[in-house]
Parts: structure tokens; sequence; C-alpha cells
């Protein structure tokens, strides 16, 4: 038998040959319409080619054979079901050809309505409807859509040919143009094509339906769908499925309407029904924001004057409101859903799980636990950790003065400070040059200004709705978005935008509050938001779940308290280096440095103590019961010097020496290879001192503490170790140290004595290591630099390259390299515990707080993970997600 390729769906009292679970063959959009179907939901009849049908095309440009006789076939079958006949003059049925790939990229792939018009079947057309006006706007769109996506004609010089025609007759809408207007345009429009393709526009109704299957398949390959998928992680090899389905008409006239629908609130997840409509209109005139859509329930009306669905299709509204309810019990998740009426009937289009915010996705999760619809599993499973991001970012401070400029439409929540942009490429630009934060400002937004959103601190503008495109990708983004701002104009040639009377230009900063819907001028102080409500319930659940203790990389009390907050539980990495800059302190540093004897060393070095030990003091009153991990000094010494000659002077002057001296030490130190130099342990072997004062300040702050009452648990921790007996030297040192302190105080401090494994070497001798050693810390950043060889600093120039040309599936200094830098990690854990059964293990890099690298310390059987403070709630989540997917 001939391998299937094509499969029927949709009309009444039928069962379609697909089903939800099987998106992967029939992308997402095919296989929820023969969901739909099957669910008894009227959805117009059509089929489904699969993606494997779009990957041998895309392989070798051509359809596989057996795809023509299967698609007559259902052609056949589809026309039995409407009565109609593709192509025919006297009831001629027309097709979309959509796309749908297995996960949803809105506006990334291409679209046809209205085909198979041509002349004839347009004159068919209107004899059956009885309706020109009808029948000539389809054709005007088809030959708009068909000319662009198609045949590769310009689409903004066609939709120019629109514009000019309302120009000409003074009217603002596509609706205000009669049939006569729209036939002439139609003709308009195919010369224009043929000039700017030089192509004949094709009136063979087959020979339209292969032209849109094959351009429908081929829109996989263009450069937008590509980053649109390299931004989302989507595989360039899933390919899309191409759906070919009998057209319903939304605009016959004022029965009949097309909307978009979402089964609760996407932005704030309230679990209302929420949705948009525009009567007489068709496909992607609510999406495109050509017209203001209208509310479709009375609950959604913004101001009396907007008239519902609800109000004018009462028995329509209500059937949609139960095939609602159907499909978010039926799917367990909220859908966004596409319909079109005509004449009074209901048809889905679409359904599909719906993008949402994070702070709705939170809701939502939580919500339908306790609606009894999904476990607290699934809730924690539903919540992409990446996504919450987005709830731990700043909100414009609720005291600040803030001056308001226009109101727009609460289109995706959040803060943005930025200077306005006006175009994508400036935005991309500005980002690009010295990051600088920009605020992207457009009448509305295009699938092309993907690049330009990705890089915006925010979007806002002047047309479309809630569920226009820029509200739609904002919210993917997690960009804050403003959309709808009726005060905004904007006169691109001149860079420059009026709000509400105020005239701003490019660079100007203004702020956006995306949900208040608020256009604020200037920069506005923005505020840390806390882990509360919905949220909170969600981490607790969380919380349940996870193996990992989940601790944080802070070097300062402000730092520790913010990871506190959000649930960190103890200090996995406070790095000391960054206390020698402080204030005048770099000064009492550079004395140290610059000493030729040991003696000068030490006394510089008196000066740095009492200053590093008030900030362990205040480091441990924050983290109080919770552990603390201080790692002693690990850069080179000459990261602490001077580069100007200005600087050398001033660093002369206060040590009151000769600016040669300097500079001859600064040469001194200069080192060819910094990462692989004097630095780590190897400084506290050569200046014990150093290494001496930083643990006596740890252990006098630790002692003054808990004489105050604060319980404190300091772990000391050596860096840069490659052998046992580097080791072994500065854990005798420290424990002397230690009590000699503990003796001054006459206290006595729990205290361990640490190491980093940041070598191969300390991976593969870690059974010597942990003779010495009381607890690991993977430092996988320099792990990763000496397991591959490759320095950080200087891998942006190629890696980039590397993962493009899938050499390695992501940056390694992004995500953990398990199959190679992994392994070294289990080696590190197995024979460190081997000799140390109790050892505990985590790990410190940037790596502790990526998920896919988090999911692998789970299964490796790490202790902890240790991460910045705002990654803090999306580790101890990732955390939950490794431990209920490895339980399964
Ligand atoms: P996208 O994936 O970009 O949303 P769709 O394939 O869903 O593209 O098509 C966009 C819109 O075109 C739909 O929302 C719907 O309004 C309209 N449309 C598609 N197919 C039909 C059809 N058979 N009848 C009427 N309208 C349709
Ligand atoms: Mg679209
Ligand atoms: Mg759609």
């Amino acid at each position: 038998m001939a391998k299937k390729y094509v499969y029927l769906f949709g009309g009444r009292s039928t069962r379609a040959e697909g089903k939800a679970a099987m998106k992967n063959l029939l992308g997402g959009k095919g296989a929820n319409l023969a969901e739909m179907t099957n669910l008894g939901i009227p959805v117009p009849p059509g089929f489904t080619i699969s993606t494997e049908a779009c990957n041998i095309y895309y392989n070798t440009k051509r359809l596989p054979k057996e795809t023509k006789d299967q698609v007559k076939d259902a052609l056949y079958k589809v026309e039995k079901i409407m009565g109609l006949k593709f192509g025919d003059p006297e009831n001629p049925l027309l097709f979309s050809v959509r796309s749908g790939a297995r996960v949803s990229m809105p506006g990334m792939m291409d679209t046809v309505l209205n085909i198979g018009l041509n002349d004839d079947t347009a004159r068919g057309l209107i004899k059956l409807s009885g309706n020109e006006r009808f029948a000539y706007d389809c054709y005007r769109r088809f030959v708009q859509m068909y000319g662009d996506v198609v045949m590769g004609a310009d689409g903004h010089e066609l939709e120019a040919e629109l514009t000019k025609i309302k120009k000409d007759k003074g009217v603002a809408l596509d609706t205000d143009l009669d049939a006569d207007d729209l036939k002439g345009l139609v003709y308009v429009l195919k010369d224009k094509v043929k000039a700017l393709t030089g192509n004949e526009f094709p009136s063979d109704p087959m020979e339209q339906l292969w032209g849109a299957i094959e351009a429908v398949f081929g829109s996989w390959d263009t450069p937008r769908a590509i980053t649109y998928r390299r931004l989302n992680n989507i595989s360039d090899d899933w390919g899309t499925a191409v759906n070919v389905q009998a057209m319903v008409f939304g605009n016959t006239g004022d029965d009949s309407a097309t909307g978009v629908a979402f089964t609760r609130d996407p932005a704030t997840g309230e679990n209302i029904f929420f949705g948009e409509y525009l009567r007489n209109a068709q496909g992607e005139d609510v999406v495109a924001g050509i017209r203001t859509p209208m509310p479709v329930n009375k609950a959604g009306k913004k101001d009396p004057s907007q008239v519902s669905l609800e109000e004018v299709m009462p028995e329509q509204y209500r059937q949609l409101d139960e095939i609602y309810n159907t499909l978010e019990k039926h799917y367990r998740d909220m859908q966004d859903m596409e319909f079109t009426i005509q004449e009074g009937n209901l048809w889905m289009l679409q359904t599909r799980t719906g993008k949402r915010t994070a702070a709705a996705a939170v809701k939502i999760a939580v919500d339908m636990v306790e609606e009894g619809l999904i476990s607290r599993e699934d809730a924690v499973l539903r919540l992409d950790p990446e996504q919450i991001d987005q709830l731990l970012h700043p909100m414009i401070d609720p005291k600040s003065k803030k001056t308001v400029i226009g109101k727009g439409l609460p289109a995706s929540p959040g803060a943005a400070v930025g200077r306005v942009v006006f175009t994508a490429e400036d935005a991309e630009r500005w980002a690009a040059a010295d990051g600088k934060k920009v605020i992207l400002v457009r009448m509305e937004t295009s699938p092309e200004d993907i690049h330009g959103m990705d890089v915006s601190e925010g979007i806002l503008t002047a047309r479309g709705g809630m569920t226009s495109h820029a509200a739609v990708v904002a919210r993917g983004m997690g960009r804050c978005c403003v959309a709808g701002c009726g005060d905004l104009t904007i006169d691109y040639d001149k860079g420059i935008c009026s709000i509400g009377g105020h005239v701003i230009k490019e660079g100007e900063y203004i702020t956006l509050d995306g949900s208040a819907g608020e256009v604020i001028l200037g920069e506005c102080p923005t505020v840390v938001p806390s882990l509360s409500g919905a949220f909170g319930t969600l981490m607790e659940w969380a919380d349940e779940f996870r193996v990992l203790g989940v601790m944080t990389n802070a070097d300062t009390p402000k730092d520790a308290k913010i990871a506190r907050d959000f649930g960190a539980q103890g200090i996995g990495l406070c790095r000391t280096e960054h206390m020698f800059f402080e204030g005048n302190r770099i000064l009492a540093v550079r004395e140290m440095i610059l000493s030729d004897n040991e003696e000068g060393r030490r006394s510089a070095l008196a000066k740095i103590l009492p200053m590093q030990k008030g900030d362990f003091k205040g480091i441990f009153k924050v983290m109080e019961g919770l552990p603390v991990t201080i790692r002693l000094l690990d850069p080179p010494l000459h990261e602490f010097l001077p580069n100007t000659d200005d600087e050398l002077k001033e660093v002369a002057d206060s040590l009151n020496t000769d600016v040669s001296i300097v500079r001859a030490k600064r040469d001194a130190l200069h080192e060819a290879n910094p990462m692989l130099g004097h630095r780590g342990c190897r400084l506290g072997i050569t200046f014990p001192e150093i290494y001496e004062m930083q643990v006596r300040a740890i252990m006098e702050a630790a002692c003054e503490v808990k004489k105050e009452g604060v319980r404190v648990e300091p772990e000391i921790m050596i860096p840069l170790v490659g052998h046992v007996k580097e080791l072994e030297i500065l854990r005798k040192m420290t424990i002397g140290v230690a009590k000699g302190v503990m003796n001054e105080y006459g206290t006595t401090v729990e205290y361990k004595v640490g190491t980093m494994i940041e070598l191969p070497r300390a991976a593969l001798t870690a059974d010597e290591i942990a003779k010495e050693a009381e607890f690991f810390s993977f430092g996988t950043n320099d792990l990763t630099q000496t397991a591959f060889g490759l320095s950080r600093d200087d891998a942006g120039k190629f890696l980039r390259e590397y993962v493009e040309k899938k050499i390695l599936p992501r940056d390694p200094f992004v995500a953990l390299d398990q199959d190679g830098v992994g392994q070294l990690v289990e080696i590190g854990v197995k024979k460190g515990r081997k000799t140390r059964p109790g050892l505990k293990v985590g790990i410190c890099g940037e790596h502790g707080g990526e998920p896919s690298s988090i999911e692998f310390c789970h299964k490796a059987g790490l202790d902890y993970v240790s991460c910045s403070p705002f990654r803090v709630p999306i580790a101890r989540l990732a955390a939950a997600h490794a431990a209920i997917k490895n339980k399964k």
C-alpha cells in the first residue's frame, strides 16, 4: 500500500483521520483540527498534508509522488461534504492553505485564503451568495495574498494599492470600499504582481492550489522562520504540515464575523473568557490591527460604546462559550482559539495551547489545581523555569511619581525603561552598539520586526488589540508591551513621535508599564517584586518535589538578602575579591601587592582585615542559620593594579613612591596566560599571609556575630586546587588560624574547609583530594575552560560559529557540556564520596542557574546548585522538574 501523506478532518458528523496525539506528523494546527472534529465541534472540512511530506520537499524540493493522488481523493471528499466543487463556475468551493508546525510559530509561516478564484468562479460566487461586494472582497484579498506569499511580489507595494484607493475615495476603512472599488482593485493588483514578478497571475484553480501548497512548505525555510526557531530552540528538522481547508466566510456582511479568543486572560491568567472579534471581516483582520476589534463579551467591554458579540449574536456567543468550556476541559489547559461566523453559523478554525505571560502561567496552573483539572506535579511541570524570569524582574515602583502621557492596552506586563527607536533595525543597532536599552515604538509590528523586538526592553504600538502581532509576540518573549495607544502618532522620516501632546525624539527616554498599559515620560524608578500569592504557592509545591538544594552566589549583604527572599538555602559562593575593590580598600590592596617583603604585605593586610571582617559579619547576619561558603582570593594580583598612566601616578603618590617603581612592579606581575597563571590557591601557597588574613577575618566575624546570638555556618573554600598537597598545606594553615581566633574569643564555631573542583586533575584525583576536603564545589566555568582548553574571554569570536555549524549543541559556558565536562563532574562525585561517603557536593558555576545543567546535577547526585540571586526561583523550579521527570 502507498504511504499515507494526507489526512482528512472536519465536516459535521464525521470522524477525522488524525487526532491531537499526532502533532509531530500533522503539525499542531492539523492535529487539533482533527481533535475538534472528533469532539463534535464544527470545523470546516479539509485535509492535512503531513510533515513527512514537508521534509521530503525540504530536502529534494519535490513532494512525494503519492501526494498528488491522495490530495485529489481528499479534495473530492471535501467537495462532497460541502456540496460545492473546486473551480466550478456555478458552485465554486474555495480553499485556504494553512501552515502548521509541531509547535505554533505565530505569524512566522504563511497562509493563503480564498484559493480557487478567477473571473469565472468569482461570478459563480456572486450568484451563489447574491453578494457582489463580498465576492470581490474575497477576490481582492486572494490576489493580494497569493501575489505576496506565493509569487513573491512585495507585500508592502501591494498594500500600497489598497491604501491608495482608500485615499482617493477619502475613506478610512476597507469596509468602506464598495464592490466596484474592489473589482477594480483586483485587476490593478494582478497587473502590479505581473510588473513586480514578471509572471502572469494564474487563473487555473488547481495551479493556484499547488502553488500555495508548495509555498507554504517552502515557508519553513524563510529567514524569519529560521530566526524564530533559533530564538525558541525549535529544531529545523521538524518541518511544517500543510492544511487545505474549505473556506467559510466572515466577510459576507453584518451577520458574519471573525475572531480570536482565549479561554482565560492571557495577560493576567484570570479565569474569564476573553476575546476579540470584528464583524464583516476575514482572516487576519483582527490580528493585523487594521480595524480595532471589539470584545466578545460584555465583561470585556472597556467602554459602553463597544458592542460585544454576546450582545449582537447571543446565540453564537452561547455556542462559543460552550465550545470553549469543552475545549478547556478536554485539553486541561488554556486554549487560544480562532473562529468565524458565516451568516449565523459558527465554525472553529483553530485551537491551541495559548501563549501567556509568566504571571498568567502561574495563576492558571495554580487555579487549575484548585479546580481539580490538573495535579500539583502537572502545575509545576507546566511552568517553564526560564519563563518565570519575567516575574523576578523589576516593576515600576508604586511609590514613584510618574507623568503618564498616554494609555494603551496592557498587552504584556512588566516595566520597561529605554530610549525610543522607531525601527527594528535601529533597535538592533543601538542595542548591539553599546548595550543601550531601547523601546521599539511602531504604528504596528509585523513578523519582520521580530529581531528588533527581541533586543528591546519594551514595545509600544499605536494600533492593534490584545491579540495583535505585537501583543502575542511580546508575551511569548516576556517583553513588556503597550499596544493600541491611540494617542501615539509617529513621523518615521523625522524620527519623532508624539504621545498625548508630548513630542519625543529618537533616543529620548520613556517608560512603559505593560501591566497598566501606561506610557510614562522619562525614566521611572523600578523595584524588585516579591514571591507572593499564586507564585509563592507554586514555588512551595516545587520545593516539595525537589531533591537538590538551591544556594546562591552573593558577595554583599544586599544580594544575599535578595537571594534569601527568593528562597536561597545558603551562599554557595561568596567571592572575596570583589570586596577588595570597594572604596579606598583598593589602596591598601595595592600597597600589599607592591610591597617587596612579607612584613610590608602584612602591614597592608592588617588594614584590610577589619573591612573584610565587617563584610562577612553583614553577610552572616543576613544568612543567619544557613551555610555561607566563602572562597579565598582567586584572581591573579595584577587585576588589582591600574592600567592608565594617570592611575599609576595616583597609586605612586598615595604610596609615597615613584611612578616608575609602580610601573616596574606591574610589568613584573604581567603574565602571558593569567587564567592559568599565578592565581587561586597558588597565591595562598606563595603568599600565605593573604589567606591567613582572610581566614582570620572570616573566623573573627563568625565569633563576633555568634556572641551577638547569630547562628553561623562558615565554609571556607580553597580555589583552583590541582594537587592534594596544595590543599593539605592550606587546610592545615586554615585550621591553625581558626583555632587561634576561637581561642582568642573564647568560643567555638562550627566551620568546614573544602575546595573547588575546577581543574580536570582535581576531578580525576578527587579520591585523594577528598581526604583533605569536607566539601566539593564544582566551579564549572573554569572546569569548562580547562576541560576544553578554551578561554572564555576569547571564545566569543568563534563559539557562535561552532554552534551554528552544530559542532557543539549549545554554548558550553551557558549549558553544561554533559558528555565531557559532565563526565569530570561524575568522576569527581564518585571518587570523592568513595573516600568520604558523606561528602557535600555542589556546583557554583553559571550553570548552577541553567535548567538543563540543573537536571544533570540532579542525576549526578549533587547536594545543591548555587546561582545568582535572581535565578534562585528558576533553579528551585528546574530542580523540581528534574526530580519529577526522573522519578517517572
Ligand atoms: P496562523 O497560523 O498565522 O494563525 P492560520 O492558518 O490560522 O494562520 O490562518 C489565519 C487566519 O485565516 C485564521 O485565523 C482564519 O481567520 C483565517 N482562515 C484560515 N482558514 C480559513 C478557512 N478555511 N475559512 C475561513 N477563514 C480561514
Ligand atoms: Mg497568520
Ligand atoms: Mg491561526
